[in-house]
């Protein structure tokens, strides 16, 4: 039998581990409402490449050494986060980044890396299979590189082909629009090769130096909804549902309470808790001493950058909260009522079952039943 069977059958075998792990992580985030949700870490803040949008990177720090960053994971593990990101600088520049991402595994929190994928070889997929790694994102700004940004599909393109023929784990690629994108219809030709690749695609709009998004001109916006409408319509998708951009890219402000700090943290390479990438400096404490009344706290603080705020890891976390707290109106807000009718129709089944059983948080009689069944089947305590 060829390679390629097994290669099918084994990303077969981990997607649906996956999905299993994804409804463990959602049920247990509707379950407690100060657990960290996600965390986005640094392993080294030097970068490859410099674009000329980007506040993040230096070309100077060395990796953060494997026994600190060990730390900071089982400190994270310890406050119950569900989900750990690496980010950068470029992430694979850090030599051990395998060695994190399996003890991230070993407490089986779900792990992702963002990365430019200049670095990845055939030796580092095989590696990260290994690993266990979870999820992969690059993002693309252009077709060929320009003064402003080398993540090019033509630079990149034979890497995507490794990723096609290698990964276990699962691809996103995302196109970039924005006013740093010279050529916004490069959006596009990205958009049909992710297709024909079979990798997931998203689109995603640049935010200036405090995370605020400028909204988009409206030609960049004609092939933001091309992009949008073309893609696999799948419910487990969130930017399919994604309110908060489509707000955005038209000029529109959003109404949420961003729980950075508190359900999302961002943690830099000298182990200091911020909000995000784009608010560093606050709270700014130690993760080595961040407690439950810190998540607690922050996750109550009002925010005066969440109206045009554009991190959209951040927008997902505040979803699984709405729908929490407010189950009725976050349901008609991502599955809008057609004209004529008071309520959403045609649910999707899993989102049914998956409010019926979750929500409310204190259920009584069959659903506490049916409830404490599911939290056991998937292992939440
Ligand atoms: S609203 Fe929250 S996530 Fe957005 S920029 Fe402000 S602190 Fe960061």
């Amino acid at each position: 039998m060829s390679g390629t069977f097994f290669l099918r059958l084994k990303r077969k075998a981990r997607a649906i581990n996956r999905r299993h792990r994804e409804a463990r992580m959602v049920a247990a985030a509707l379950k407690s409402p100060y657990r960290p949700i996600l965390a986005q870490i640094i392993p080294v803040r030097r970068c490859n490449l410099s674009c000329a949008y980007c506040n993040e990177y230096d070309k100077t720090s060395e990796p953060v050494p494997v026994e600190e960053m060990a730390r900071r994971i089982d400190r994270l593990a310890e406050l119950g986060t569900l989900a750990i990101t690496f980010s950068g600088g470029e992430p694979l520049l850090h030599p051990e980044l395998e060695t994190l991402v399996e003890r991230i595994r070993r407490y089986n929190i779900i792990a992702t890396l963002i990365t430019n994928g200049y670095l990845l070889t055939a030796e580092r997929i095989k590696r990260l299979n290994r690993a266990g790694l979870d999820y992969l994102q690059i993002s693309i700004d252009n077709v060929t590189p320009d003064d402003v940004s080398k993540k090019s599909l033509k630079v990149l393109d034979q890497k995507l082909r490794l990723l096609a023929e290698r990964a276990e784990f699962d691809v996103t690629i995302n196109s970039v629009l924005g006013s740093s994108i010279r050529q916004p219809e490069d959006a596009l030709t990205i958009a049909r090769r992710v297709r024909e690749l079979g990798f997931k695609g998203t689109v995603g709009v640049l935010h200036d130096h405090s995370g605020q998004l400028q909204p988009l001109k409206p030609p960049q916006r004609r092939i933001y909804d091309e992009i949008l409408n073309s893609r696999r319509k799948s419910f487990f998708s969130f930017d399919y549902y994604n309110q908060f951009q489509k707000n955005l890219v038209r000029g529109l402000p959003n109404q949420w309470h961003c729980r950075a700090g508190g359900r999302y943290l961002y943690i830099c390479e000298d182990g200091l808790v911020h909000y995000c990438s784009q608010q560093r400096g606050h709270p700014a404490i130690p993760l080595a001493s961040y407690a439950r009344e810190d998540l607690e706290r922050e996750s109550k603080a009002v925010k005066s950058c969440a109206p045009y705020c554009s991190i959209s890891c951040v927008h997902q976390v505040a979803a699984l909260d709405d729908l929490r707290e407010n189950p009725r109106e976050a349901l008609s807000r991502f599955f809008p009522a057609q004209e004529g009718q008071i309520a959403p129709a045609n649910l999707p089944r899993p989102i049914r079952l998956l409010t019926w059983f979750f929500l409310p948080s204190k259920p009584h009689g069959k659903r506490r039943v049916f409830q404490n069944a599911a939290l056991r089947i998937l292992g939440v305590k």
